[in-house]
């Protein structure tokens, strides 16, 4: 489904997984500056003035269809926010090799098909800015989350080389690690885990989407162009000292 964006102006931006959750917030926020907004989607609804593209991260043509139908509605990709993520939690001994390897390929191996694909159109303009979505857990480990914890540090590796490679070229990369945010993916978690979490952080409350959305518009504009590679904890100090 798509819907014909109002607004012409702006920058050409496109968040993978932007129908629900932290991606939908972070949507709405580029949309609300003025910016001309894609999202992925795989279920539910488009918003209103953005753009809405199927797209799975796990199929790299399915990627570049999107990027390429986003290109003909808006111009080339000029921000970039990798949010799409999943997980499969359990502990190590109970994990299998297709949980641990279903979350790498969503969470890493997707950011690395977007992130690739973007970056053709960021170098011919001359400018882009990369966000990754990690997670505090990227640093801070977390039980049952071995394959969710190395597919969300991968993130800070993707975005430091990347900054390495295509930081001269006016592009840069970000990695922004929210704590505990309700959505849909803690919803899910059971009460005793959210009990733990909320003990450890020393803001003593979970998170909204839009306040990780707000340092994710923030990172990408004009401000912040000599930012890059660096890892924005958004997570009321519950990672902090990482
Ligand atoms: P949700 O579970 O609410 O939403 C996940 C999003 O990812 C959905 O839009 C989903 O699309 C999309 N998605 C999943 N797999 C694929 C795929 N293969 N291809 C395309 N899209 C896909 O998650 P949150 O909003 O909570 O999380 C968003 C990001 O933030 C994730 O990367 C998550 O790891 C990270 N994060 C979340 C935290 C939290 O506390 N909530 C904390 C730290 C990080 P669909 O609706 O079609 O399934």
């Amino acid at each position: 489904m798509q819907n014909t964006p109002e607004n012409e102006s702006g920058r050409s931006v496109l968040i993978t997984g932007g129908n629900r959750g932290i991606g939908l917030a972070i949507a709405k926020s580029f949309l609300a500056a003025g910016d001309r907004v894609a999202i992925t989607y795989r279920s539910g609804e488009v918003p209103a003035g953005m753009l809405g593209v199927k797209a799975d991260v796990t199929d790299m043509a399915s990627v570049d269809a999107a990027f390429t139908e986003v290109e003909a509605a808006h111009g080339p990709v000029e921000v970039l926010v990798a949010n799409a993520g999943i997980t499969r939690d359990t502990l190590l001994l109970r994990m299998s090799e297709d949980d641990f390897s279903d979350v790498i390929d969503t969470n890493l191996t997707g950011a690395f098909r977007v992130v690739k694909r973007a970056s053709k159109g960021m170098l011919r303009m001359k400018k882009g800015r990369v966000v990754l979505i990690s997670s505090v857990v990227g640093l801070y480990g977390s039980p049952g989350q071995i394959n969710y914890a190395a597919s969300k540090s991968g993130l800070i590796g993707i975005a430091r080389s990347l900054t390495r490679e295509l930081g001269s070229r006016n592009i840069t990369a970000n990695v922004v690690a929210p704590g505990f945010i309700n959505t849909d993916m803690t919803r899910a978690l059971p009460e005793d885990t959210q009990k733990n979490y909320l003990s450890s952080i020393p803001a003593g409350r979970f998170a909204e989407p839009e306040e990780v959305a707000n340092v994710v518009r923030w990172i990408a504009g004009e401000e912040a162009g000599y930012i890059s590679g660096a890892v924005i904890p958004v997570d009321g100090g519950l990672g902090m000292g990482h």
